[in-house]
């Protein structure tokens, strides 16, 4: 039994679904927030809980060979990335590791390296030929030398919050891990570029207006976040700022020194001119942790920007939910769509459709492709993306997939078939109701996107012992120093 306030020295052997690095004291798995596999480190018990305990790092007395220095100077308290502190060729044999295992262990699959393959974010593909071997790749970060230049200002969407500081002076950066207190930031290593001369521009505006920033605890203040979205293949740069209060003082002012920022930052950088297209306010007069209000205000161009994955236009809000990494998003479904191997005319439905993208990307080689996703406004999204792109043989429908489903195929078993079956379920992975009747449906192909492989490899077991083969799986690193995997697994029927 571990006890709180105990100090022990831990060896790290594997990391959380959170990036933490796990040891075991006396059997006991001990979560250790900044730590890595291969890392001796000394621990102190913070949270001890039955059979696992929380502790927090006091000293590294040998540190992992794949430790490297973050390239970020808050990559520690911040919430954000979490695996910044591991080499980055690591991070990839560990993402690939993790599938493996889950794919044999849970899913029940023998030799998956066999059908399994890699993208990295240069677009490469690898296959299993580069990791035959069973030695533990977490300490051989060598072996995976792929030279591909690190993966850094992927993501097109930031929220900054905004507010005061222990001293209470305007700040504007980022959570720390699990807490309200704000860090101040000048970048942020995984945004676009552009963020930069954003944040420089709200804070010359906040300072030289007086403008009042959020107060959470007293529910005082007007800026509370900054919103920032680019689209990565228009350069389309939206700005908006989430008030406590119906409007912004100096607007105007802050637009021009946005443009003025912006404008500099076009003339230094080597990447395509960012074009300033839409600068809004959202308004959000409640006491609460959610970012966003309900409704949104155009101050400047457009209320939404226009951003690409693969060959497909979308119109993107506020509060739009859109893939944060549209680049390797797209490269993704571009396996759906090879997996899904349609001819013309197929039927396909798109489980867990969210704005469509998927079921967008089939009909252009499908009959029909159906979808359904439980937030309305993403159907509602899915819709508008269908006209925008000129395509009309797809239709949506709104609710659970293992309700909506069922239902429709109970009602007409003809309308509703499939010859392909997509599934893209939140980390939970899919209801066994809903899994039911897919096996009813009795489609050809089944391809399957996963945002966590644990419950994909559950879901792969089901359907491998239900009539179902798994012939390939490709992993993506699309969520370059963070935990997160992304695998989509083509299921063939048994003949
Ligand atoms: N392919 C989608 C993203 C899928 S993410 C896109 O590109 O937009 C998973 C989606 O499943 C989310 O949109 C979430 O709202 C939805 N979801 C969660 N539980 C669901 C359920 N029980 N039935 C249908 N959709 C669900």
């Amino acid at each position: 039994m571990v006890n709180k306030n105990e100090v022990h020295e831990i060896i790290i052997e594997d990391i959380g679904t959170e990036g933490q690095g796990i040891g075991h004291v006396d059997g006991e798995a001990v979560f250790v927030k900044d730590t890595l596999p291969g890392d001796t480190a000394i621990v102190k018990i913070i949270k001890a809980k039955k059979n696992m305990a929380y502790g927090r790092l006091e000293e590294i007395i040998k540190p992992s060979v794949n430790r490297v220095v973050p390239r970020c100077e808050v990559a520690k308290s911040c919430g954000g990335c979490t695996l910044q502190h591991m080499d980055y060729n690591a991070q990839l044999s560990y993402k690939w590791n993790k599938v493996r295992e889950l794919l044999k262990r849970v899913g029940g699959i023998s030799e998956p390296e066999r059908i399994m393959e890699f993208v990295t974010p240069d677009g490469e593909v690898h296959f299993p030929q580069e990791y035959t071997g069973e030695e533990d790749v977490h300490h051989s970060p060598e072996r995976l030398a792929y030279g591909l230049e690190e993966p850094y200002h992927y993501r097109n969407k930031m929220q900054f919050p905004v507010g005061l500081d222990k001293n209470g002076k305007a700040v504007l950066g980022f959570y720390a891990g699990r807490t309200h207190s704000i860090i101040p930031l000048t970048d942020c290593c995984i945004g676009h570029e552009v963020n930069r001369a954003v944040i420089k521009s709200i804070k010359e505006y906040i300072d030289k207006y007086k403008v009042s920033v959020y107060d959470e605890e007293k529910h005082t203040g007007l800026i509370r976040h900054v919103l920032t979205r680019v689209g990565f293949h228009t350069n389309e740069l939206m700005v908006c700022l989430v008030i406590n209060g119906d409007e912004l003082p100096y607007a105007d002012k802050l637009y021009d020194i946005l443009t003025v920022n912006i404008e500099k930052y076009n003339k230094n950088s080597d990447d395509a001119d960012i074009d300033f297209r839409s600068f809004m306010i959202n308004i959000n007069n409640e006491k609460t942790n959610r970012i966003l209000g309900f409704s949104s205000k155009v101050l400047r161009g457009e209320a939404y920007i226009t951003d690409y994955i693969g060959d497909i236009v979308f119109r993107i809000s506020p509060e739009s939910f859109f893939q944060v990494n549209p680049e390797m998003t797209g490269k993704l479904y571009g396996k759906a769509l090879e997996y899904a191997a349609l001819k013309g005319g197929e039927k396909v439905w798109d489980m867990y459709c969210g704005i469509g993208t998927i079921s967008l990307f089939l009909s252009q080689k499908a009959g029909r492709a159906y979808g359904v996703e439980v937030i309305p406004q993403a159907i509602e999204d899915a819709g508008n993306n269908a006209k925008l792109n000129g395509i009309d043989n797809t239709e949506f429908f709104v609710g659970k997939a293992e309700e909506v489903v069922p239902k429709l195929y109970a009602e007409d078993r003809v309308k509703y078939s499939a010859d392909v079956v997509v599934v893209d379920p939140p980390r939970k992975g899919c209801d066994e109701k809903l899994l039911d009747t897919i096996r009813e449906m009795a489609p050809d192909r089944i391809v399957y996107v996963s945002c966590d492989p644990a419950t994909l490899a559950r879901d792969i077991r089901y359907l491998t012992e239900h009539g179902y083969l798994l012939k390939k799986a490709a992993v993506y690193d699309q969520f370059s120093h963070g935990v997160h995997v992304e695998t989509v697994c083509l299921l063939s029927k048994k003949v």
